[in-house]
């Protein structure tokens, strides 16, 4: 598999409705390196990834209302969709009944080509799939709540995740110590599921209030049936019963990791206890603004390791190994672009 290297790309001239966003920060997300390494096998090169954004407003077009040029905008997975579709009305974009158009890798309404991701210095995007940023948050560590952030926030709030219950977190990667934060902010009692007995400490102070050892079987049986909610956010091909077998009568299971391979699971599984197992896909517009205004007022951010464009590869290798601390962010002005 080739690296990641430089190119150069057009973006669009602005319309009406568009904004142009000078990129200042841009989070790396394991999404990012699936697609680059085409694991979903729906990838057109070339393709630049890249869809946890915040940037200034240079430009704003004539009929533009959200934003003024200075301002700080977001963007994440999504830059536009039919807007007219029953999901698309209920604003779950992401669900578009007629093709939600992605951030990068996806056909572009608005032109013919294919859209290109926030690894570069500018993007044109529809004000309507552009967030609005506090400055009170650090913007960097801000950046990978776009996508981060609300493919967590999302499911917790869908399953109604709050006090006295008890809520596992499975991988604590750049999604999964969001869910970690966010589940703790909900009021619930948190575990989290990790591989690497490294990171207990700093799960413990990102809110988990236990950490469980997954690959420890006898650490794993002492929690049977007591889970109302998991959270499975593994970006690798793992065994799920184990997980199930955790849950309580009626819990869920919801999974926002995305491994190319099927994930077989035993019946019995989810016939003792009446369990579900669900998926997750991001989340829409109104719900990523309130995740972007609930995270300002509670002073969330992600925590983050900032790099340079050149380091792409590098960054790509240490998430490969589940070392990031916990989502690495690409400081594109920072960056040299030979
Ligand atoms: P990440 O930062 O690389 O974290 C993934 C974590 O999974 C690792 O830190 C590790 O946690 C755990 N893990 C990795 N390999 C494992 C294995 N073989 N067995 C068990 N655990 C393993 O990735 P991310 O950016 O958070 O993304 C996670 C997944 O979510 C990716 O598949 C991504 O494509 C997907 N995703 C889905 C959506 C959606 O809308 N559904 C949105 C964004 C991303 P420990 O070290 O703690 O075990
Ligand atoms: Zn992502
Ligand atoms: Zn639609």
């Amino acid at each position: 598999m080739a690296p990641l290297g430089p190119m150069n790309i057009r973006r669009r001239q602005p319309r009406p409705q568009d904004i142009e966003i000078e990129i200042l920060y841009c989070g790396v997300c394991h999404s990012d390196i699936h697609q680059a390494r085409n694991e979903w096998q729906n990838t057109v090169y070339p393709c630049v990834p890249g869809h946890e954004i915040i940037g200034r407003v240079v430009k704003a077009g004539s009929a533009v209302r959200k934003f003024k040029v200075g301002d700080i905008a977001g963007v994440g997975c999504l830059v536009d969709s039919c807007r007219t579709c029953p999901s698309c009305r209920e604003g779950l974009e992401q669900f578009c009944e007629n093709n939600a158009t992605f951030t990068y890798n996806g056909e572009d309404r608005a032109s013919d080509g294919i859209t290109f991701g926030g690894y570069s210095e500018r993007v044109v995007v529809d004000e309507a799939f552009a967030l609005r940023v506090s400055e009170k948050l650090n913007l960097a560590a801000a950046a990978p709540l776009l996508c981060a952030g609300i493919t967590t926030y999302s499911p917790l709030r869908k399953w109604k995740v709050g006090k006295g219950q008890k809520v596992g977190v499975v991988g604590l990667g750049g999604l999964g110590h969001m869910a970690v934060k966010f589940a703790n902010a909900f009021g619930a009692r948190v575990a989290l599921f990790t591989t690497s007995p490294g990171k207990a400490q700093d799960a413990l102070r990102l809110g988990a209030h236990e950490v469980i050892l997954s690959k420890d079987p006898g650490e794993m049986a002492r929690h049977k049936g007591s889970f109302d909610f998991i959270l499975d956010t593994v970006s690798a091909e793992h065994p799920l019963d184990p997980y199930l077998e955790l849950l309580k009568r009626d819990g869920t299971m919801t999974l926002v990791g995305a491994p190319s391979t099927p994930a077989p699971v035993m019946c019995f599984s989810l016939i003792l206890g009446r369990r579900s197992l669900a998926g997750s896909l991001i989340g829409g517009l109104p719900e990523t603004q309130e995740m972007l205004d609930f995270c300002a007022e509670r002073g969330i951010v992600c925590d983050v390791e900032m790099i340079t464009m050149d380091q792409i590869n590098q960054a790509y290798a240490r998430m490969l190994k589940s070392d990031v601390k916990y989502r690495f962010v690409i400081d594109i002005r920072k960056s040299r672009w030979a």
